[in-house]
């Protein structure tokens, strides 16, 4: 395990880490951190965070902890998960093609998907063992007809966890009102494009009115703040950022861009095509005034006031500036698998236990054991690295 300490430059033959110095939980494996020793060496390499430099890197090679200490999910580089993903069925009525082949993909098997008593009892695993915010997702969640039921039956935990949802808004003009009743408290719809024709081309159906219809009834519903996802894609809809952020803005969604990521089921994502958020940036910048917003904790998203605010944009650059040091989230499928990772090799079967009759307390072993072995960091980029066998929209995006 390496230990990545973060200070100011230092002076020719002064001590290399100072008093004070933050002590960073750095995502760091292989080339990446040979890359940051050896900039070190060379004294230069200052690491950036958003906007803003963090500070020169000095990097000590500690012992792995041997230990996994009970109490809070942690995993071995001391991150605490605490954002559950649920991912309530793999199945989608889109076809974006960085997530899905235009044919589709073979769909779960109904048996072996969690029911909905199977999917509340491992959510309420998990926030005995700290989770404070489920967030649902899929495939498209809207597709599960008994989303509502769902909902209700987490909102009935105790502590109640924050309940959220990711939606590509299809059907969510009918089901917003009713889902909110049920206990959610807030959504994001992925809306890539305000041009009808864009739009066709990057999810392969002509539905961008069911999205918009889905925003405003949310809206109506009180799923406050509701906020926007969009992926920049080159060639399609890159240079119409700025138009996208202005029309939410002139609507009240809260607009935040995702770098795409290398997670789609054909395997084609290439980091030279990706539009990187640098470039999304730069865009925005022609047309509004961005100002960095001081406090981003463990959120993905580095969040800009747009021309003096109150409006914001985020942005998340999961690719080009990795947060992995500040993961807090853990992830459990459609068909009852947990995950550490978004890009995670491995994952824990959860659901075979389940349904032989194990405690609560053996699926909690399980989940530390799977959270304990979470990777420092996603290492896309360098030559370790591996693209999940699962697709974004079978893990739960
Ligand atoms: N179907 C829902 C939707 O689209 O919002 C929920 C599932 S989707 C997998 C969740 C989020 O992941 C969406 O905002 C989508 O844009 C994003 N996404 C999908 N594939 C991606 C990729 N390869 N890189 C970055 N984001 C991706
Ligand atoms: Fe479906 Fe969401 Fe994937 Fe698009 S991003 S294909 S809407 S799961």
């Amino acid at each position: 395990m390496l230990e990545v300490r973060i200070g100011p430059r230092p002076a020719p033959g002064e001590p290399l880490v100072g008093e004070g110095a933050r002590t960073v939980a750095l995502a760091l494996e292989g080339e990446r951190a040979a890359y940051l020793i050896n900039a070190h060496r060379r004294g230069f390499g200052c690491l950036r965070k958003g906007p803003g430099v963090l500070g020169w890197p000095t990097v000590t090679d500690l012992p792995m902890p041997t230990r996994r200490p009970d109490g809070p999910l942690v995993d071995a580089f001391g991150r605490v998960a605490r954002d559950l993903r649920v991912s309530v069925t793999d199945r989608c009525n889109l076809r974006c093609t960085y997530c899905m082949p235009a044919e589709g993909l073979p769909w779960l098997p109904k048996p072996e998907m969690l029911t909905d008593a199977e999917l509340i009892r491992l959510v309420g695993v998990l926030v005995g063992l700290g989770v404070r915010q489920v967030r649902l997702t899929g495939g498209e969640p809207l597709l599960r007809r008994s989303l509502p039921d769902v909902v209700a039956g987490i909102a009935a935990l105790d502590p109640r966890p924050t309940i959220a949802m990711t939606t590509n808004g299809i059907g969510l003009d009918r089901l917003a009102a009713p889902l909110a009743a049920a206990g959610l408290d807030r959504v994001n719809v992925s809306l890539d494009t305000i041009d009808r024709g864009e739009f066709l081309a990057l999810t392969r159906r002509d539905r961008l009115a069911d999205v918009e219809r889905g925003l405003q009834a949310a809206a109506a519903a009180g799923l406050a703040p509701v906020k926007v996802n969009a992926v920049a894609m080159r060639g399609i809809n890159d240079a119409d950022v700025a138009d996208l952020l202005q029309w939410c803005m002139e609507r009240g969604y809260e607009l935040r861009f995702i770098e795409q990521m290398p997670l789609d089921a054909g395997h084609e994502w290439q980091a030279t095509s990706m539009v990187t958020a640098d470039e999304v940036e730069q865009r925005l910048r022609e047309r509004f005034t961005l100002t960095p917003v001081p406090g981003r904790g463990s959120a993905p998203a580095e969040r800009f006031l747009i021309d003096g605010g109150p409006a914001t944009v985020g942005i998340i650059a999961s690719v080009s500036r990795p947060f992995c040091g500040d993961c807090d989230r853990v992830r459990l499928t459609a068909d009852g698998q947990v995950r550490n990772c978004l890009f995670a090799n491995s994952e824990a079967d959860l659901r075979t236990p389940l349904r032989s009759g194990a405690t609560d307390a053996d699926l909690a072993q399980v989940i530390r054991d799977e959270m304990w072995r979470k990777a420092p960091g996603h290492g896309i980029g360098t030559s370790g690295f591996h693209q999940p066998d699962r697709p974004m929209s079978a893990i739960g995006g």
